[in-house]
């Protein structure tokens, strides 16, 4: 490279970069243009290097160019903003003075990497390109300076790979084929064992490969690879796995990647030199241990990709003992500097320790938990709601997965590396693909493949759980699950898969597409066949956590629960009440749904009446339990809610027996019976049965079953309070859209409870409410708060009703939504914030007009997804109410919400809300700031 070229570009930079934004920011030899603190705009990678650079950690030098360059890039239609180029060369310039060497010298050749680098960490989801600045002449310029052959040629090998993947678009397969190959040929057992002259003559075919895949010889020219690098990585935002990673984290597109190029580092220089990974704590435990993978002579992307299984850092410890202490004292010092766990990159070159990345490590929930309590009490680094704000809500859902039964007795096919404590059970499926159609169906499904790369994201996220042969507890694979919580046994070496065969292979057994395995993720196991899995147990930090949370949060957490053993893991993972019992799904039993279907038959009030009252006692029987489970909490029974029919057998089911019987014409009595049912069904038929005659309307127009189950209600409250506990019992009138309805169900239920008090002679609290879940019923909220004592938002029916979306049909047209990005997310799964939970505000909003401090909750699915719950403790809800598993989730949620916005009180939002919003936020930064 002519040295004058590069002058004249630096003497260009410094004119036009003084009217254009300043987009590169250096990094080198103690001092930094970048921190911590600029994350947002270079990326996590590019801001720790500087941060740590800063703090005098051995980082080599580079520069990174900003996110704002990417959008000004993104925004020109993938063209370079007016003066980018220029920066980039005159940091290039800057970055030569400090490594001493330049690109493109032809005896003393700078190489480097472009890295991509997005402000939050998207594991293996972009591009880097290393050892970029090689060519023909190069090469042999390093491999002189190196005197070391070999090593120069596998650097070549590699960029050409790296660089045909990333920035040309060449499929890998067709690099490691031929690397595969020449293994073979030369009896390599690894890449490593390659020698020169297998190495040189793999770069000639890997050019081979470049001139016929892309009709061009490979780009000599190093200014030229690393402007087309630099794009490669700009444009790796788009790629198709970050896109993918992105719709699955919810992360917006428009934030985009930084990209950093450094001077390279080598750990392929021979034996005192390797690569590796390492955690300043176990990411699967938590336990504070040193604890990760090295390889040596091998360069960083082997281990990332688990190309190779690296050795325990024990290894290193053995083999260089300096290396090891040095690296033990910097992620000591990194750790107490960011005061959270680190995942660290380094790479030893010849006995030379260097650092190229730290971020905060993906651990499993159950090292989350422990890590973040650790930290706040026996080492009082980081105080409570840090803690709290460390742990994210939805991870905890880990820590109630089930694992393989203890007791369990099997044995095992085969076992790899544990990467995830939890269990799996499903069908093995090699194509994820193949995994994501199966698991739309509901099918559980294992997704086992030699190892996983970025692409298979998508399949590893509707997979139960994940099975690789190859590959470390660092590898693709490994941190993509761990961050999910989902199952993981990576590197079982005994596992051979075939795909072609649409089989897998370990020691004599063989298992086929389709047949059910289970991993035991505790211990890495795979096992034929399904095991029985446990219920978790709640560790000790746990539930210290969950304590900080209950004192913390604002918002209470109550639990839909329908049962008494329901009702009872409710409590035991904190619920302090519950926020709906669904009677109807008592009605279930095998003792009672004949009784159900007789009230159903009945054909006057009389008959009704009388099957009614044989469902009486087991409903009282039912209640009572309840109420002693959840004494002294509140709890929520709604009313009978879905239509009748629902209890009833099928419809075509009944059909097709009776035409059976009506062609053969014996067994008169069942024909006739059928024939009953059959016309019952026909009268029950209705076009739009979830609009039809269900909720409030059933209990208005059959007076008979809302007295029995007012009545059985109350007979329980009376006999449990009679026992001494204390007993809310919280009527709760289903699908209300008119004030009439409600005076209406208002007085009926008071009628019924006032005469069973009076009966039994005890007094007992009770209340009448109502679910919000027709629209109708928010905007009219005021009034219906006249008559109702309590609201609760059944956001299930409230979002079918204002979508005008059948829940039970939304599948066939949901995932093309989603895909083409019609709809952020299922707004079953997450409540549609905008427009449904509008309705909500606004509901709360009238019936607190009428009733300051109505008691307000939320029953539907949404009442355990963090998002939602956040939302609820905005709009002032008095409680949440989830599925029990889900309790602990929106604990969490609902204490950080509290410390993200707190709230007075009294539940109502104070005026000063946003203005307290503000100062938490600015105060957090500045803690990070100042870290
Ligand atoms: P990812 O985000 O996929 O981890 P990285 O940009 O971190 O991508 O790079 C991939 C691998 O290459 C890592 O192991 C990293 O340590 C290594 N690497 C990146 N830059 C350099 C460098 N300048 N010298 C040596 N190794 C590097
Ligand atoms: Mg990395
Ligand atoms: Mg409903």
């Amino acid at each position: 490279m002519p040295r004058t070229k590069s002058r004249s570009n630096t003497g260009r930079a410094s004119r036009s970069s003084a009217r254009a934004p300043k987009y590169v920011y250096a990094f080198a030899n103690g001092r930094a243009e970048g921190s911590s603190a600029m994350r947002d705009l270079l990326g996590g990678k590019g801001c720790e290097l500087a941060e740590m650079t800063k703090m005098g950690v051995p980082v080599p030098p580079g520069f990174t160019i900003s996110t704002e360059a990417w959008a000004a890039y993104n925004a020109a239609g993938k063209k370079y903003p007016a003066g980018l180029w220029e920066q980039v060369m005159a940091h290039l310039s800057r970055l030569q003075t400090a490594a001493g060497t330049r690109l493109g010298d032809a005896t003393r050749p700078l190489l480097v990497s472009v890295r991509s680098g997005a402000r939050v960490s998207m594991p293996g989801m972009m591009d880097t390109v290393l050892n970029l600045g090689l060519n023909d002449q190069t090469v042999l310029g390093l491999a002189q300076r190196t005197r070391n052959e070999r090593f120069a040629w596998d650097c070549y090998r590699r960029f050409i790979t790296l660089f045909g993947d990333v920035v040309l678009s060449i499929d890998r397969r067709a690099f490691d084929t031929l690397l595969d190959a020449a293994k073979q040929r030369t009896g390599a057992k690894t890449d490593a064992d390659l020698p020169a002259d297998a190495l040189k003559g793999l770069v000639a075919e890997f050019k081979g490969v470049v001139q016929e895949k892309v009709g061009r010889a490979f780009p000599q020219d190093p200014q030229e690879q690393l402007r087309l690098a630099i794009n490669a990585v700009f444009d790796s935002w788009w790629a198709r796995k970050a896109v993918d990673y992105r719709r699955i984290h919810r992360l917006p597109d428009d934030w985009g990647t930084a990209v950093t190029v450094m001077a390279m580092v080598f750990g392929n220089l021979g034996p005192t030199s390797g690569t590796g990974v390492c955690f300043s704590r176990d990411p699967s435990s938590g336990e504070r241990r040193f604890f990760g993978e090295f390889l040596v002579n091998a360069q960083g992307e082997d281990v990332v990709a688990g190309i190779r299984t690296g050795e325990h850092l024990d290894a290193l410890k053995t083999r260089m003992p300096a290396v090891y202490r040095k690296l033990n004292a910097i992620k000591d010092r990194l750790e107490l500097h960011y005061r959270d766990m680190q995942d660290i990159e380094f790479t030893v070159q010849d006995g030379k320790l260097f650092i190229l990345q730290t971020r905060s490590g993906k651990r499993t929930a159950a090292a989350a938990v422990r890590i973040a309590v650790e930290m706040s009490t026996k080492e009082k680094r980081i105080g409570r709601d840090t803690a709290l704000l460390r742990v994210e809500p939805a991870s905890l859902h880990q820590l109630l997965v089930k694992t393989v039964d203890p007791q369990a007795k099997y044995t095992a096919i085969a076992s790899g590396l544990p990467a995830t404590p939890a269990a799996a059970v499903g069908k093995v499926v090699f194509d994820p693909e193949k995994a994501v159609e199966m698991a739309l169906r509901q099918e559980a499904v294992i997704l086992v493949r030699p190892e996983t790369s970025p692409e298979d994201v998508a399949g590893m996220h509707a997979a139960q759980g994940v099975l690789t042969s190859r590959g470390g507890l660092t590898s693709h694979a490994a941190v993509v699950a761990r961050g999910w919580g989902k199952c993981c046994v990576v590197g079982a070496g005994d596992v051979v898969v075939e795909e072609e065969n649409h089989l897998f292979r370990a020691g004599r057994a063989v298992v086929r597409e389709g047949q059910v395995i289970t991993l035991n993720g505790a211990t890495g196991e795979v096992i034929v066949g399904a095991q029985p899995l446990v219920d978790p147990k709640l560790s000790d930090e746990f539930r210290e956590l969950l304590g900080w949370a209950h004192e913390r949060a604002t918002t209470r957490v109550r639990a839909n629960a329908d049962t008494p053993a329901d009702a009872a893991k409710a409590r035991e993972f904190g619920a302090v009440g519950i926020g709906l019992v669904r009677t109807e799904h008592m009605f279930f039993g095998d003792e009672r749904i004949p009784i159900v279907r007789e009230m159903i038959m009945a054909g006057d009030v009389q008959a009704r009446k009388k099957a009614v009252d044989k469902l009486l006692p087991f409903q009282r029987e039912d209640f009572i339990g309840i109420f002693r489970a959840m004494a002294p909490h509140p709890v929520t029974i709604r009313l009978l809610d879905p239509p009748l029919h629902e209890f009833l057998p099928k419809y075509k089911e009944v059909l097709e027996e009776y035409t059976r019987l009506d062609a053969r014409g014996f067994n008169p009595e069942r024909h006739a019976e059928l024939g009953a049912v059959k016309a019952r069904l026909e009268a029950l038929l209705e076009a739009n049965p979830m609009l039809g005659h269900r909720g409030c309307r059933l209990g208005i127009t059959f007076p008979e079953i809302y007295d029995m189950q007012v009545r059985a209600i109350m007979e329980a409250a009376c006999e449990v309070v009679g026992e001494g506990h204390r007993v809310e019992p919280e009527i709760m009138i289903p699908l209300t859209g008119t004030v009439a309805e409600m005076k209406l169900t208002r007085e009926m239920t008071d009628r019924v409870a006032q005469q069973v008090i009076a009966e039994t002679g005890k007094g007992v609290h009770y209340s009448v409410g109502t679910m919000i879940e027709v629209p109708r019923a928010a905007l009219v909220a005021d009034r219906i708060a006249q008559y109702a004592e309590f609201f609760s938002f059944g956001t299930n029916d409230l979002t079918q009703m204002t979508f005008g979306y059948s829940r039970d049909d939304i599948g066939k047209f949901l995932p093309f939504y989603l895909e083409k990005k019609l709809l952020p997310n299922d707004p079953f799964a997450v409540l549609d914030q905008a427009g449904v939970g509008e309705l909500v505000r606004i509901g709360i909003e009238r019936g607190r007009k009428t009733v300051s401090g109505l008691k307000v909750g939320i029953c539907g699915e949404h009442g355990g997804e963090p998002a939602s719950v956040e939302f609820c403790h905005r709009v002032g809800m008095t409680y949440v109410s989830c599925s029990p598993y889900m309790v602990p989730v929106a604990w969490l949620a609902a204490a950080q919400a509290e410390i993200k916005q707190p709230r007075s009180p009294g539940g109502v939002q104070p005026k000063a809300s946003r203005a307290n919003m503000k100062r938490s936020h600015m105060s957090r930064t500045n803690r990070r700031t100042k870290q």
